[in-house]
C-alpha cells in the first residue's frame, strides 16, 4: 500500500495557481528522512552525505538538505555552478564525474571541490588541465565481475564504464602521492537502486579491506571512503523500504571489524545518495484529459515522458494513485499514456486502477529523484513546474514551468527569434 502525501483537495488548490502537470515535493518527508540519514551515520565522526545533484537539481530542495549537514555531489559544470551559487565551500562539494572535459576540472578546482578521478589516465589529464595535483584527491574503484543485486539500471560492475581496476587504483595513489597529494579518498558505486539493507555494508567491507591492503602494500593511507549512491527505494507497493538505521549500523559493524583493528578508525565515511534522499518525497501530478477505447483501454494524461522518463527509458514501475479514489476498487485495466509520438511514452501498461473519469487527477509516486531531472524537450514539449508542499501545508513554486520562449532561447542570436518571443 502506497499513500500519497497530497490530498485531492490540496492538488486541486495547487492546480488553480499552477496548472498540471507539476512535480510536488514533501518538505516534511525530506526533513524526516535527512534527519534519519544523519542519525544512522552519527557514529562516524567525519560522516557527510553529498546529495547527488543530478537526481533533483533544485536549489530550494538542496538548501533543505544542507540544514542536515549535506553537501553536494556534482557530475557537471552546471551542477558545480549551482553548488557554488548556493554558497557551498570546498569540501562541501564532491565532483564525481566521468569522461570529464578539461574545463570542468578547471572549474571544480577553482571552487575547491574534491575531485574524484574516474580513470587512471585522468591523473595526467587533470594535471595538464589545472597545472597541478590537488592536495586532496579521490579515486573511483571498479572491482569488475558480477554483483549479486540486479535491477536493470546498472548491474554488473564488470560491464560498467566507471572506475579503475585494482591494479590501476593502487598505482594511481602512489603516483598522486609522488605528485604531492596528501589526503586520499576512495569511491565506488556498484549497483543502482538496491532495495536491501545489505548493499552498503557489503560494499563497505570490500572497500575497507581494500584500504587496509593499500596501506600495507603502498603505505598510502585513505582519509575518506565514499560509498556513493545506489541505496534504493520501494517503487513497488509490495517492496519493503530500506531501513537507513540498519544500513548505518551494518556499515558501523564492518568498520569496527576491519578498519578499527587496522588502526584506520579515523576514516570518514561519505555517501552520495540521490534517490534515497529525495525519491519518495516527490510526485508527478497530472490530469486525465483523454480516454481511448481501441484494442486496449487508454487514459491520456497531460504529462508525458518529458516530465518523467524512467518508465519509457527503463520500463521502470511508478505506482499511480487516482486522487480521491484511494479506496475505490482497482477493477479497470489501463495503459496510462503521455502525448509524445513514441509508443513507449506510457506511465503504466496494463495497470489495475479505479475507473478514471476525465478531469481526475493522477498522482504518480516516487518521482522526487531522477524524475524532473531527466526531463528533455522531445516533440517540443516543455518541462513542468516544481512545487514544494511545506510542513505547514502551504505550498510554494520552486521552479516555474518552461515557456515556449525558453525552448526557443537558443535561437536568440538569430532573426527568427523575434517572431518566437
Ligand atoms: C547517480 C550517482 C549518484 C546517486 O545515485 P542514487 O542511486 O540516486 O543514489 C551518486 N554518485 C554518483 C557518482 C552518481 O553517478
Amino acid at each position: 500500500m502506497k499513500t500519497p502525501f497530497l490530498t485531492k483537495e490540496k492538488a486541486l488548490e495547487i492546480s488553480k495557481q499552477i496548472p498540471t502537470p507539476f512535480h510536488v515535493y514533501d518538505e516534511k518527508g525530506i526533513r524526516a528522512n535527512a534527519a534519519a540519514v544523519k542519525e544512522a551515520f552519527a557514529w562516524n565522526k567525519g560522516y557527510r552525505e553529498y546529495f547527488a545533484v543530478k537526481a533533483t537539481p533544485n536549489p530550494f530542495l538542496i538548501n533543505i538538505l544542507r540544514e542536515y549537514g549535506c553537501g553536494t555531489d556534482c557530475s557537471s559544470l552546471t551542477e558545480l555552478m549551482l553548488s557554488d551559487a548556493l554558497g557551498m565551500k570546498g569540501e562541501e562539494i564532491m565532483f564525481s564525474s566521468n569522461d570529464t572535459p578539461a574545463e570542468e576540472f578547471v572549474y571544480a578546482d577553482k571552487i575547491g571541490a574534491i575531485i574524484n578521478l574516474d580513470d587512471f589516465t585522468h591523473i595526467d589529464y587533470l594535471e595538464e588541465a589545472i597545472g597541478h595535483i590537488p592536495e586532496t584527491i579521490s579515486c573511483r574503484y571498479n572491482p569488475g565481475g558480477v554483483y549479486a543485486v540486479s535491477n536493470g539500471i546498472m548491474d554488473n560492475p564488470g560491464d560498467a564504464k566507471y572506475g579503475m581496476t585494482k591494479e590501476q587504483l593502487f598505482e594511481a595513489y602512489q603516483i598522486l602521492r609522488d605528485k604531492g597529494a596528501k589526503r586520499f579518498g576512495l569511491h565506488a558505486f556498484l549497483v543502482s537502486n538496491t532495495v536491501t539493507n545489505d548493499y552498503y555494508p557489503a560494499l563497505a567491507k570490500t572497500l575497507f579491506e581494500l584500504v587496509v591492503e593499500l596501506k600495507n602494500e603502498t603505505g598510502v593511507e585513505i582519509s575518506f571512503i565514499n560509498l556513493s549512491g545506489g541505496v534504493g527505494i520501494a517503487y513497488q507497493p509490495d517492496q519493503t523500504p530500506n531501513d537507513i538505521a540498519a544500513i548505518g549500523e551494518g556499515v558501523h559493524k564492518v568498520f569496527d571489524e576491519v578498519l578499527v583493528p587496522a588502526g584506520l578508525g579515523n576514516i570518514a565515511i561519505y555517501t552520495e545518495m540521490g534517490r534515497f534522499m529525495m525519491g519518495p518525497y516527490g510526485a508527478l501530478v497530472t490530469t486525465a484529459i483523454h480516454e481511448k477505447h481501441t484494442y486496449k483501454e487508454y487514459i491520456g494524461v497531460d504529462a508525458c515522458a518529458v516530465n518523467l522518463m524512467r518508465p519509457a527509458m527503463y520500463g521502470a514501475y511508478h505506482h499511480i494513485t487516482v486522487l480521491g479514489k484511494e479506496d475505490a476498487p482497482c477493477d479497470h485495466t489501463y495503459d496510462v499514456t503521455g502525448s509524445l509520438c513514441e509508443n513507449n511514452d506510457k506511465f503504466a501498461i496494463d495497470r489495475k486502477l479505479p475507473e478514471i473519469e476525465m478531469g481526475d487527477i493522477l498522482y504518480i509516486h516516487d518521482t522526487g529523484a531522477h524524475g524532473f531531472a531527466m526531463g528533455y524537450n522531445y516533440n517540443g514539449k516543455l518541462k513542468s513546474a516544481e512545487v514544494l508542499l511545506k510542513e505547514d501545508g502551504s505550498f510554494e513554486l520552486i521552479r516555474r514551468a518552461e515557456k515556449p520562449q525558453d525552448y526557443f532561447a537558443t535561437f536568440d542570436c538569430f532573426d527568427i527569434f523575434d517572431k518566437l518571443k
